[in-house]
This record gives C-alpha cells, structure tokens and sequence, in this order.
C-alpha cells in the first residue's frame, strides 16, 4: 500500500526558494580586501540568480544536462551560479583552482564544458590553456581582474553584470525529477584519469538537511559561517546549500585565503562558525601566535579533508575555538561522518579522544569495514579493514563522459554496490570511526591531493630514470608532503635539482617533492607492484638516505 503523502521533489529549486523567501534578509558577505565588503542578501541573490539562469539561456543557449563550468573563488557570484545552473535544468560543474594543467583541460574535455563562469582575478590560469580546451565557447568573466590577458582568445567573453543586467528578476523554473544531475564534481586519479561525481537534486537536498543536524554542523540564523573550504571542493561541503535552508549567513574570503586576511576578517566581520582543511587552520594558528586579535566570536570549526593534529584541536580549544573533526570524500557530497562526542563522554577524560576520531555515521550512511579477504569485520575498535559506505548521498558510479557511459570500477564498489572508500580504519561499537591508514597512494597536502603516480611516470620519462617511487610522508606544515625515491640508470650521474627542475615542468609547482631519496631498487609486492608500505616504514625508520631540497 503507498502512503497518503504529498509526492515533493527535493531540489535544489526548493532549497533556493526557501532561502530568498523564508531567509532573504540573511546575508552572503565577500571579502573584497579594501576595507568596504560586498553584502548582497539572499533575497537580492535570489534575484541575480533568476537573471543569471535568463542570461545563461538566452544569451548562451544553455540547454538542460548541460554542464557549466566555474572557476571562481568562495564569493556571491559562486553562490549565484550554485543555484542558477541546477535549478533550470542545467549541471554545475565546480573546476578545482588548483589542478595541473593537463588534468583541468582534460576534465573540461571530458565533462564538455561549453560555458566557463570565471573570477577575473583567475585569467592568468586559463588564458594560456584556453587552446587546449576546444569545447569551451564562452567566458563570463566576475570581479576585479586583467581583461586583456583574453585579448584574441578564441572563446568570446562576457562581462557577467553586463550580461545579467536588464534581465527578469523572477524565472519559471522547471519542476525537476529530484534524481536530475545539479553538480558535479572531479576527484584526482590516483590511476588514470579523474573520476567525475555528480550529485542529484536529491542527494544534495538530503546532505544539507544532514549538514544542517544538530549533531552536525548544527548551525542556525543566529550564525555567520566562514566558508574557507573551496566551493570547488565537494560543494564547499555543502554549506551553501544548507545556509539556504536555514538562514545561516555566509562570509565568503574570495582570494584572501592567506593567514593575516582570513584573521583581519574574523576580527572584523565576527563569524561565528568557520569551515576548512587543517592547513589553513596551522596557518592561522601561526598568525594568531604572532599577532593576536579578536577572534572570540569565532566558537565552532569544522576541520576536515585530512586527519586533524591533536596539537591543532588543543590549540584551538585554548582560543575558545571549538574544533569539530569530520571526515568526508567527493564521492561522499562530502559529510561521512562527524565527531561530536557522545553525550556520556562529555565533561570525562573520553571526550577528547572521542573528537579526535574521524567521527560518527550520521543516520544516512551506512557502514561497514571490509578485511583484506573481503570479509566484513565487526565494530569492535580494533579490526582494521577497509571502509565501505551506502547511502542516498554517495556515489553509486562515476560520470562516464558525454556519451553517457556509466563507469564502475570494481576497485571503487563492491559487486553489492557498497562504495569503497580506499580509507582504512577501525568503528567501534557505538559507531565512531578512527582511520588508521590510507588504501591509497595519493598524497595529501594541505588538503590537497597529490597523485603519487602522476609524479612517478613524469619521473620515470626522464631518460637517466630506471625506476621511481613516490610515498606520503608526514609533513608538519602540510600534514603530507610527497618523498621521490629513485632508481637510477647504469651510469647515470643525474642529482635531485635536475629531476626537481625536470618535474617542475610536468606537474604544478606546489606538488614539487622537497625529499628525495636514491635506492638500489623499487621494493615490489607478490604480483610486481611497487610496495609502498615497505618505503614509508623504510623512511619512518630512518633506513633511507634522504635528501632535502
Ligand atoms: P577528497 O575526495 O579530495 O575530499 O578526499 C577524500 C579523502 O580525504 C578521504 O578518502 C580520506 O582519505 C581523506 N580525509 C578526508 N577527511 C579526513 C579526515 N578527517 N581524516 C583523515 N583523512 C581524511
């Protein structure tokens, strides 16, 4: 027998009408850097949005299914594009700021991307590679920036308020079937290619109701949230989705994401609530350290995207900045888990232990701890096996490129579907998870993968290179930095600077080992992988003769 309830889709166009209605008067603040802040409410970016998605339909013919691309710092006009693109039918396609470039003009490629929203003050990354991306056919450029650095590209460009200006402030959005695309969103190939996640209406609409628990981020009107965490980075993990449905004001850094901006920001703006990787809270630790404000509005963080330092959370308490530890992947939209410690730790020696964990399944994701020969391990604190999870707002496959592929890789979902999260840790009975060790290789740096094999094979074309092995080692500063070990060939004199100099012109600069080691031979598992286990425990050993540059 069905119900008797109403049938609602969740979309996004809900989440959207909801703010600029119920909330408009709530506000999304950008740091612009010269004193004075751009404050535009969610009514009036309710109003933009509308005229955004007339712009995107009439002027550049933006049909539904169709990707449209950002590359745009944390600002309104990010937050205009999260609901104008999904919420006429379209798919918002999030380009990360910081991939090299081979990756980000092959995503555009893959993902087809017509129309790329772009900040100004980011042309310098596109314009050289705009050759290389033969799909893209216009560029709306937003904020302060260099014009002429797109003078006779082939692309045409727009001025986003002149092509928005004029234009209906209301829009008869298309009722959609919550499971549509609205975003989407690349992860870095730790083998091949980057894997491409789309997110549903629905699944976002049930991630911001998550987001928005108590026992989550738990946030309300009465609270601004410092978005740090890149809208390019799993929909800055969902915030502006679930500030809309709860009024909860937004202050965007834009560029300013470097330690004295983001302080001179909390001082002045008061957030009360900030979001990001640990890096960028070292770095703000540093600069409180050496000149100190006043940041004690600022009373709830979410650190996520890689294990959160002991010292960090301490430091942190101390500054009446109450650390909440979550762990979360692209694929997971992101939040996985969080870790609010359970009501009978609070107050005892358990409950810092407790928020040092990656945290708690929330009601929505499922569970469960794979071994080494497949079998599912119990929840006792101490099997380690390697992470699966189900739910409505985890990826069940990847995007398989235009021709509408669907890709499943056997090593990313079990045959029942479970994703495999390539994260291995331990659950205990009631339910909090500690990650132990990672299944994969990449390297994680200041939030921030690293594909290890990307650097091996640019190493491994260099012509006095037999073999090359790049491990993570941990790194104060970054959490984790990559460690290069080489093989060298007979004969072969090459040193470190010259593969240094050798790499800097294959990946971005800030993926450059800084550690390398020579070894006599790559260790090699069973079937003739490089053991990478073997490396870290050698380096963790002291048994590699290390150099740093
Ligand atoms: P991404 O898809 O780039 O967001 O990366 C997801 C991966 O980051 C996870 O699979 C973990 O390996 C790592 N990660 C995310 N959050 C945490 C955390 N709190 N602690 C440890 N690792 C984390």
């Amino acid at each position: 027998m069905l119900s008797t309830m109403q049938d609602v889709p969740l979309t996004v166009t809900r989440i959207l009408h909801h703010g600029t209605t119920v909330h408009g008067d709530a506000q999304v603040v950008t740091w612009t850097g010269d004193g004075a802040p751009q404050r535009r409410s969610f009514r009036d970016i309710g109003a933009r949005t509308a005229q955004l998605a007339h712009a995107l339909r009439e002027d550049l013919g933006v049909q539904e299914d169709e990707r449209v691309a950002t590359f745009m710092w944390n600002n309104a006009e990010h937050v205009e594009a999260y609901f104008a693109v999904p919420c006429m039918g379209a798919v918002l396609h999030t380009l990360n700021l910081r991939l090299p470039a081979d990756q980000l003009t092959w995503i555009v490629g893959h993902a087809a991307d017509r129309v790329v929203l772009i900040n100004g003050s980011l042309l310098g990354l596109i314009a050289p590679l705009l050759d290389r991306m033969p799909t893209v056919e216009h560029l709306v450029v937003s904020g302060p920036g260099d014009r002429s650095l797109l003078e006779g590209v082939r692309p045409r460009v727009h001025e986003y308020e002149d092509l928005i200006a004029g234009k209906p402030t209301g829009y008869d959005w298309p009722d959609l079937d919550e499971r549509r695309a609205a975003a989407m969103c690349y992860t870095s190939g730790t083998t091949g290619e980057p894997k491409g996640v789309v997110y549903s209406h629905r699944s976002i609409y049930l991630h911001s109701m998550q987001v928005n628990m108590a026992q989550s981020m738990g946030l309300t009107d009465a609270d601004l949230s410092l978005v740090v965490v890149p809208q390019f980075h799993v929909n800055a993990w969902g915030l502006p989705h679930a500030t809309f449905m709860t009024g909860v004001g937004m202050l965007m850094p834009d560029r300013f994401l470097q330690p004295a901006p983001l302080a001179e920001m909390i001082e002045s703006e008061r957030p009360t609530h900030a979001a990001a990787v640990p890096t960028i809270w070292q770095g703000l630790l540093a600069e409180l350290t050496a000149k100190p404000r006043d940041v004690s509005s600022l009373t709830q963080v979410t650190i996520g995207g890689a294990a959160c330092p002991p010292s960090l959370m301490e430091a942190f308490d101390t500054l009446g900045m109450r650390v909440c530890h979550a762990w979360g992947m692209t694929e997971t939209s992101p939040l996985g888990t969080v870790a609010r410690p359970p009501a009978h730790a609070i107050g005892t020696d358990e409950e810092f232990a407790y928020r040092l964990t990656q945290g708690r399944f929330p009601a929505g994701v499922e569970a469960r701890l794979a071994g080494p020969d497949g079998a599912h391990l119990p929840w006792d604190g101490k099997s380690a096996g390697e992470l699966e999870v189900r739910g409505p707002w985890i990826a069940g496959s990847y995007f398989g490129g235009v021709d509408g592929e669907v890709l499943k890789p056997e090593d990313k979902f079990s045959p029942d579907s479970w994703l495999r999260t390539g994260d291995v840790g331990v659950i205990s009975a009631d339910g909090f998870l500690t990650l132990t060790d990672r299944a994969k290789d990449v390297i994680k740096s200041g939030g921030e993968w690293i594909s290890s094999v990307e650097l091996e094979n640019a190493l491994m074309s260099h012509p006095d290179v037999a073999e090359a092995a790049v491990v993570a080692v941990p790194d104060d500063k970054w959490g984790e930095r990559p460690l290069a070990t080489v093989v060298l060939k007979e004969d072969a004199t090459v040193d470190y600077a010259v593969l240094r100099d050798f790499l800097a012109t294959r990946v971005a600069k800030w993926q450059l080992p800084e550690r390398w080691a020579l070894v006599p031979a790559v260790p090699k598992t069973s079937v003739g992988k490089f053991d990478k286990k073997v490396l870290r425990r050698q380096y963790a050993a002291g048994e590699l003769d290390v150099t740093q540059l």
